[in-house]
């Protein structure tokens, strides 16, 4: 195994610059990375010789010499691994986390982690022959719900029964013979939108991922913040009241038992079977369960009912991120996850709550949007979380 790592600061600074901004003249790394001539020219050699960087063609003239760009090695290749409770999606990026082959397979994550990281293993391992790479620079894996970053394995997983601890990032590195890091998906999701989404154009941001498990991903000047224990961001189990449904943690009341997918679907089946919704009843009746797809469908169809479920549901999020924005005072907010064509009506109630109920100061130019990046972003993000501690020195 080829261990790829810049040997100081400045190389370091040098190949993120080209992960994040794409080919560059030797004038634009210099100025803006504030380095000395010489100095750029013997690290930019030293990058060069390792394979790290390499020459990609002539640079347009600014005056004066020809200058030539220079990007990330063609050696430089990362795959990104996102496990979500009902399928594994892998890719295979280059330096600058472009994806250049990506796969999807549906999985039960029941079956256990040996089963599911075994496949995703080979998925991966598939997309690397394919595209005729030797090896793989490092892999990063998302996972729903808590990850201990020093163990790293799921913590008290919810949405992933039976993966309590089992070793996820050793598996992966000794399966595919090279570095890799393991997270839990919403910090992978900011990383996505921080690499290629809105997250670009800010330094400060939130990003709130729904469905089965929900959590926050917090980059705060620019770097992904995960706290002492790795558990920032964790808002699953904020309790919002004591009379509420009861958790998978075996309290009352969480966010999560509210907003998460399990919650919504109980609401759902409440629903139907009190006659408070004949379209949720037909749908219940036709398939003889819900699933929270089912209950986006009949909201988007026009079923007072289910609209209503999402609507409660945005109330609360939206009452948990006025804290988090009184708190934190991010540049935006981004939501992502939530079942497909509930967006715009989860995105409406959040806004209306956390612009009425925060601080003018911490909202005034605040947008919360919505991920508009699908599925890649967590691909993106999980290649990204590797190349971060590939490409950090030492
Ligand atoms: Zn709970």
């Amino acid at each position: 195994m080829v261990l790829v790592r810049p040997e100081n600061t400045q190389q370091a600074r040098l190949v993120r610059l080209l992960r994040d901004d794409g080919p560059r003249s030797r004038v634009e790394l210099g100025d803006a990375l504030g380095l000395s001539r010489s100095t750029l020219t013997v690290e930019l050699e030293r990058l060069v010789a390792r394979g790290l960087v390499e020459t990609a063609g002539p640079a347009a003239s600014r005056g004066g010499r020809r200058s030539s760009l220079l990007r990330l090695g063609g050696g430089v290749r990362f795959a990104g691994v996102v496990v979500a409770p009902d399928r594994v999606t892998v890719a295979v990026t280059d330096g600058e986390l472009n994806v250049l082959a990506e796969a999807t397979e549906p999985v039960d994550v029941r079956t256990g982690p040996e089963a599911v990281t075994g496949r995703a293993v080979e998925l991966v391992d598939k997309l690397r022959v394919e595209l005729g790479i030797p090896e793989l620079t490092g892999v990063g894996i998302g996972l729903p719900g808590p990850v201990s970053a020093e163990a790293g394995a799921s913590v008290a997983p919810t949405a992933l029964p039976g993966w309590q601890r089992f070793p996820v990032r050793d598996a992966f590195a000794t399966e595919l013979g090279c570095p890799a890091v393991v997270d839990n998906d919403a910090n992978v999701l900011a990383l996505g939108e921080q690499h290629t989404g809105i997250g670009r154009t800010v330094e400060d941001f939130l990003y709130v991922k729904l469905g089965t498990a929900i959590a926050c991903g917090l980059v705060l000047g620019g770097t992904l913040y995960r706290g002492a224990t790795s558990s920032a961001g964790d808002i699953a189990h904020l309790p919002l009241g004591e009379d509420g449904p009861t958790c998978v943690c075996g309290e009352s009341g969480c966010l999560e038992a509210y907003c998460g997918d399990a919650g919504l679907v109980a609401a759902a089946l409440a629903a139907a079977r009190a006659g408070r919704s004949a379209e949720l009843a037909g749908r219940l009746a036709a398939a003889g369960t819900l699933t929270v797809r089912d209950v986006a469908a009949a909201a988007t169809a026009g079923d007072p009912a289910a609209q209503t479920l999402f609507r409660d549901a945005a109330r609360r999020i939206g009452r948990v991120l006025v804290g988090l924005v009184s708190f934190f005072n991010p540049g935006i907010v981004v939501i992502g996850g939530a079942a497909d064509g509930i967006g715009h009506i989860l995105l409406a109630e959040i806004r209306s709550v956390v612009y009425r109920r925060s601080a003018p100061l911490a909202t005034g130019t605040m947008p919360v949007v919505l991920s508009d990046l699908g599925g890649r972003a967590g691909l993106v993000g999980a290649a990204r979380l590797v190349s971060e501690q590939v490409f950090a020195t030492g």
